[in-house]
């Protein structure tokens, strides 16, 4: 007996798209079985899927909810938690969230994790890990909590080489702490999640147009541009060769030179992933002259047409891997309160409108096929962040984290019909497909615009990176 079967979509399967039904038992997928060969008296219920596209669900490998930023005044801004943002996500078809737990001083890497569950534990409803983000200056026992910490479950560290804002201390980590952090990773089979641009370029930038009197927003690719990509790409990339096994997941490439670093480092062999973000992939600096053109901002800042051209390519030739969001959900208000180059709010809105607008950028209008759409927006990052083949694989014992997406669904992204805040930078945006059901692992928390799921709905992920991800060889 069944909980449910899915009939009749096309359904998205590591082996390429298959024309088939889907049936969950409990919390995982139980069988793949062609149209019509499972009875429907064999389950407690069926859901036609009939013309739909049937994939497994979104995940998201980089948002931040519940984040702490502090206004131009300097008072503190928290953004929405999981309790908000994953129902946003559940409604545009992204069942798993990996967010961040600050390692900060004074605490062992155990404490961090166990001061972020507060956000998280009978708050989340969807799936949810954490990358443990290193702070400037670990103690000198940090090489032993990490090794623990992959060991425990919790493989990946967030490691940034900039400060990123001049008003900001505390997050540019030293290259001989990475130096020693990339000894361990490569030692216990941890991933390294980078967020690299290069200090002295962004401050140097910064200071100049400061006294040039340049400071609008608008001049933010000056400061956060492309030969910072360039040299801190490469710089940690040479680092990261120096330690035999050295794993790395380049976090929110925006430039060509970023992009170029990559391709370079996977030629040689080297275990190299790419991500970029939505924004990056639809707008350029050019957008920050439009009206509110903050929302369209995250650092690093967007670049050139040129550069989101490469993005392209990376995307489809095995340079960039996945599409995050970088999420970071307030109102437009506080948006839009920062408007100079050192106070303007980093991350975006857009965990709801990820599937949807990826499926009109990728699959409508460059052709891309559902089986890259699928890796680009879920299976990759569930190979790379050690959650497959449990995530990210519409497969026989899987969790059944499953979307349904309408193909036929026509119209433009407008915020008053999502779940966000008052405004999403992808007002206007054509739509060609849209969830229309979200399953986590069997349960149906998504139906016909519905919502079914609660706060207690979601899971802690334990993670492992594969062997594969190690050696360089997925995706
Ligand atoms: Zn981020």
């Amino acid at each position: 007996m069944f909980d449910l079967i899915i009939r009749g979509g096309n359904v998205v399967t590591p082996r390429g798209v298959v024309h088939c039904d889907v049936a969950v038992a409990g919390e995982t997928i139980a069988a793949l079985a062609q149209p019509g060969a499972l009875a429907a008296d064999s389950a407690n219920r069926v859901i036609d899927a009939t013309q739909g596209i049937v994939m497994p669900g979104g995940i998201d490998p980089h948002v931040h909810m519940h984040h702490v930023w502090f206004k131009p005044d300097g008072t503190p801004l928290v953004t929405a938690g999981p309790e908000h943002v994953g129902i946003a996500a559940l409604h545009g078809g992204t069942t798993t969230l990996i967010d961040f737990a600050f390692w900060r001083d004074g605490l062992t890497a155990r404490q961090a994790v166990e001061a972020r569950d507060k956000d998280f534990v009978g708050k989340s409803p969807c799936d949810w890990a954490y990358h443990i983000m290193l702070h400037t200056e670990p103690p000198p026992e940090f090489s032993g909590q990490l090794a623990e910490a992959i060991q425990a479950g919790y493989p990946t560290l967030k490691i940034f080489t900039t400060n990123i804002l001049p008003s900001r201390t505390g997050r540019m980590v030293d290259f001989g702490d990475i130096w020693e952090a990339f000894q361990v990773l490569a030692k216990h089979g941890g991933l390294g999640v980078i967020h690299a641009e290069d200090n002295d370029i962004v401050m140097h930038m910064y200071a100049k147009l400061i006294r040039e009197n340049q400071v609008g927003f608008e001049h933010l690719a000056k400061v956060h541009n492309q030969l910072s990509e360039d040299l801190s790409f490469r710089r940690i990339l040479r680092l990261a060769e120096s330690v035999p096994g050295t794993a790395l997941y380049m976090m929110h490439v925006s430039a060509g030179t970023g992009v170029t670093a990559i391709a370079e480092a996977r030629r040689k062999g080297l275990p190299i992933y790419g991500e970029t973000l939505h924004q990056y992939l639809n707008w350029s600096a050019e957008d920050y002259k439009r009206p509110n053109g903050q929302i369209y901002h995250t650092y690093p800042s967007l670049k050139s047409k040129d550069d989101q051209k490469a993005l392209w390519h990376g995307t489809a030739s095995d340079t960039i891997h996945c599409v995050a969001t970088d999420e970071l959900c307030c109102t437009l208000k506080d948006k839009t309160l920062g408007d100079r180059i050192d106070n303007t709010t980093g991350g975006n809105s857009g965990v709801e409108p990820r599937l949807g607008v990826m499926y009109t950028e990728m699959v409508v209008r460059r052709g891309y096929s559902l089986s890259r759409y699928v890796d680009l927006v879920s299976s990759n990052a569930a190979k790379i962040m050690g959650l497959y083949p449990r995530k990210g694989a519409i497969a026989v014992g899987s969790d059944a984290d499953i979307t349904i997406l309408d193909p036929a669904r026509r119209g433009t992204v407008r915020a008053v019909d999502l779940h966000e805040s008052d405004y999403t930078p992808w007002e206007g945006h054509e739509i060609n497909a849209w969830p229309v059901v979200t399953i986590l692992r069997g349960k149906v928390m998504v139906e016909g615009g519905q919502y079914f799921g609660s706060q207690n709905d979601g899971r802690y992920l334990k993670r492992k990176i594969s062997s594969e991800t190690l050696s360089g060889a997925l995706p």
